[in-house]
């Protein structure tokens, strides 16, 4: 195992509060793990980045808005969902930071001001909502119309992929890889799993890179919320290249392993079952743990069914990474079914 990456850092603003805890969830080891001879649970603590940033966003906007400043930009375009967290993050960063904010979001143009759309415009950000039927396909143009509109003002935009998932974000997962290690290793182990959600592909991107990188044996697995195993395959692999091309790191893509498990993302993006919810129920229940019913939560009950099924069993540890997403357990209110009330 090595103690840092083979190449230093680029520029990078601190904005989340690191390293964020690393704890033991042994109320649900107990229950859901070591009957099936599975693992201790341990969860890293990414929702607890920062507050109103709070989740895996801010790691990855520590490197983009360095970028961004770098190249003298003043405003920040964005996209994602009516309720994306990431573009939740960019508003309260920008606006951190006094970049102006524009987001292009896709839902329908009278969704409720709720959640992480009600942050959007408390951190003044400009919104753009598009019908899917016109966001889909159309994302390239959209972003160019708003880039030239912002040219043409005289100001300097800066555009950030979906998710900031591409070779600069994933920079924020590779640094997490090393405090990853570094908490594991003041815990007396190396994790043999590491799980998280994936949805954009750039967390999953930096962890796994980041193993790799370090020279550690734990395998890292990415529970699809959207799409199929072979999109996260490419869309991973293509993140870590685009890297690769930027950092000119040498590193062989050849043996990366690009462990997905897109058997528990039920409906589509947005959209889950009722066990889902069950779950979300469950671990604030058993933990006090908060998880979002879009990323978190559907991951999580991914990996209590496979641990029910011994998938992880002989493993001593396994670490899911907490990446956020708390804001949209509002707009999802009316899922949750509680007995008694
Ligand atoms: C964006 C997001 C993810 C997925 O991360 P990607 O890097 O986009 O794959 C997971 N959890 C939460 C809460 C998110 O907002």
């Amino acid at each position: 195992m090595s103690e840092s990456l083979p190449i230093p850092l680029p520029s990078r603003l601190r904005l989340a509060h690191l390293p964020t805890p690393l704890q033991p969830l042994d109320r649900i080891s107990e229950r859901h793990s070591f009957p099936y001879g599975g693992p201790r649970i341990w969860v890293k603590r990414d929702d607890l980045t920062e507050s109103g940033m709070s989740g895996n966003k801010l790691r990855k906007l520590e490197f983009v808005a360095a970028e961004a400043l770098g190249q003298e930009c003043d405003t920040l375009i964005t996209c994602g969902g009516v309720q994306s967290n990431h573009c939740r993050t960019t508003a309260l960063v920008g606006a951190r930071l006094g970049f102006k904010v524009h987001l292009l979001l896709r839902g329908e143009r009278d969704a409720a001001i709720d959640g992480n759309l009600l942050l959007d415009h408390l951190a003044g950000a400009d919104v753009t909502i598009y019908p899917p039927s016109e966001y889909a396909g159309n994302l390239g143009r959209i972003f160019t119309h708003w880039r030239e509109r912002y040219t043409a003002l005289g100001r300097r935009a800066f555009c950030i992929p979906t998710g900031a998932s591409d070779g600069l974000g994933i920079w924020g997962y590779l640094a997490a890889s090393m405090e990853l290690m570094q908490d594991c290793r003041a815990q007396g182990f190396v994790p043999d799993h590491i799980v998280c959600a994936t949805g954009s592909g750039g967390t999953q991107a930096g962890l796994t890179l980041g193993c790799q990188l370090l020279e550690v044996e734990s395998r890292v697995t990415g529970y699809a919320v959207c799409d199929n195993a072979a999109y996260f395959q490419n869309k991973v692999r293509e993140d870590i290249r685009h890297w690769v091309d930027l950092t000119e790191c040498s590193v062989d893509l050849a043996s990366l392993t690009i462990n997905v498990n897109a058997n528990y993302m039920g409906p589509g993006y947005g959209e889950a079952g009722p066990e889902v919810y069950q779950t979300i129920n469950k671990v604030a229940n058993l933990e006090g743990l908060l998880l979002d019913p879009v990323y978190t939560g559907k991951a999580f009950h991914g990996l209590l069914q496979e641990l029910g099924k011994g998938r992880y069993s002989g493993c001593s540890n396994l670490v899911f990474v907490h990446s956020g997403g708390q804001f949209a357990l509002f707009p999802h209110r009316d899922n949750f079914s509680f007995s008694g009330v």
